[in-house]
């Protein structure tokens, strides 16, 4: 460890990065990877010493923010006493944390343990088939999601996903994934009023499982609001319409909470905005606030009655995960969970969203703003050529604004689908830890940064 940072010359972990290290969605560079070092609190250093205000907690997930000594320990205490035994036996700090998810979900559920996202949907969707079949229906295996949808990386979750980028060199991806368009509030038909759009978004969903036969469709997943995809935020009642069309042909509703969750949106999980209770909610990242990898899918207690019956003997979900569950993540996510609760993040959350909204309004002032989206500490900004055609803005000068982000200290997003070419989305998900004078310089440097790139358009 004493090398890492330490002894090393910096050009020698810039060598040996750029020789060996695969980065994750990035094109191959020649240039010096940008090595980040140490983090504190909204900040974190980079191996040249230089400090930045991560906007986007990691990849938003470091929720109670970097630094926390306590997380530290309770790894620490965790490996101390048992460091590992999987979950096919049982051990204390997943019992505790099953209990306290359920009162953060406010229902009755049973959880699986994962280790990440993708792994927390892929078990939903195989708990949602395996459920069906045990329950007289065994026809019913499609998965219906939705376009600019990101559910995960694997065959599965990568199926569901709705970015066509992400996924026509890796197909064929698993079988039995349908699309559905996403609403997108900013261009609904001129002059619709949101809840009959909201409705209209919902009965599209409800069309699609007629013609598909509802005898075969086991489940819809989505988002509450779009993350990845350029934080989407629905009509207020999308959430509640599908609900009710899931409901009436008995198709799983499956909540990916993954992003959304742990207070990000200024409730515990996002879908209590609204007065539906999911089938199965998923979740990762903040569940730890990405201190350790840990991932959960959350059943409804009713659902894992079909999981139950003693004269079946292979009526048990068959799967398992070595990591899935790990002590020491579970242990650092109940303290996670227990430190959230005390500082009163998630208020915190909604409060600290309404400055940053009140914050971001100044952005209007840029043609090319087409429209700020915020919810809680999640928030995107859409770039467009005009606002009368709201044509997504080109991604270079999209990330022309990143990097000018960047040279003045700030950590921004960006998210869409380059291939339907809505890469336009500057997103924003500060750890909820933030204060306001930090909202403050976001929204100032974003301001500066739309005038250095767009301001002589
Ligand atoms: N669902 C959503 C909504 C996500 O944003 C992500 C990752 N960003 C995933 C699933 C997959 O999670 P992971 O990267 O941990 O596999």
């Amino acid at each position: 460890m004493a090398e890492v940072g330490g002894r090393l010359a910096k050009q020698d972990i810039y060598e040996r990065d750029k020789r060996h290290v695969w980065h994750a969605f990035a094109p191959h560079s020649e240039q010096n990877p940008w090595v980040v070092d140490a983090a504190d609190g909204v900040y974190v250093t980079d191996l040249e010493g230089r400090r930045y205000l991560d906007a986007m907690s990691g990849l938003w997930c470091v929720n109670a923010g970097y630094g926390h000594e306590r997380l530290a320990r309770a790894a620490y205490e965790q490996m101390r006493r048992m460091p590992y035994y999987p979950l096919s036996a049982a051990h204390t700090p997943a019992a505790l944390l099953a209990d306290r998810l359920c009162q953060w979900l406010g229902g009755d559920y049973r959880i699986f343990f994962n280790n990440s996202g993708s792994e927390a949907n892929e078990t939903a969707f195989k708990l949602a088939r395996q459920y069906h079949a045990q329950t007289g229906q065994p026809g019913r295996y499609k998965v219906i999601s939705r376009y600019r949808a990101y559910h995960g990386s694997t065959l599965g979750a990568l199926a569901a996903t709705g970015q066509q980028q992400r996924k026509y060199l890796y197909e064929p991806l698993a079988p039995g994934f349908l699309h559905i368009p996403a609403p997108d509030l900013y261009r609904r038909p001129d002059g619709m009023d949101p809840l009959a759009y909201g409705r209209s978004c919902a009965e599209q969903l409800e069309q699609v499982i007629v013609w598909e036969g509802p005898e075969t469709v086991a489940a819809f997943i989505l988002e509450p609001i779009i993350t990845g995809g350029g934080v989407i935020v629905p009509p207020p009642n999308y959430l509640d319409e599908v609900a009710a069309v899931c409901r009436r042909y008995g198709v799983l509703l499956i909540v990916d909470e993954v992003i959304c969750g742990f207070g990000r949106t200024g409730k515990n999980f996002a879908f209590q905005h609204n007065a539906v209770q999911p089938d199965i909610v998923t979740m990762a990242k903040g569940i730890t606030s990405a201190y350790v990898p840990l991932s959960a899918t959350a059943v409804r207690q009713d659902l894992y009655d079909a999981f139950k019956d003693p004269a079946d003997p292979y009526g048990y979900f068959r799967q398992v995960n070595t990591f899935g569950g790990h002590p020491v993540s579970c242990a650092v996510a109940l303290e996670n969970l227990a430190l959230m609760e005390e500082l009163e993040l998630v208020p915190r959350a909604a409060r600290m969203g309404d400055v940053l909204a009140g914050e971001l309004d100044r952005l209007y002032r840029h043609p090319n703003v087409g429209d700020v989206r915020v919810r809680g500490l999640l928030a995107g900004v859409e770039l467009v050529q005009d606002r009368d055609t709201k044509a997504p803005l080109a991604a270079d000068p999209v990330k022309r604004v990143i990097a000018a982000c960047k040279a003045r200290g700030l950590i921004v997003g960006r998210n869409g689908d380059t291939v339907a070419g809505f890469n336009n989305v500057i997103t924003l998900a500060p750890p909820l830890i933030v204060q306001e004078p930090e909202l403050a310089f976001i929204a100032q440097t974003l301001d500066e940064a739309l005038e250095e790139v767009l301001g002589g358009r």
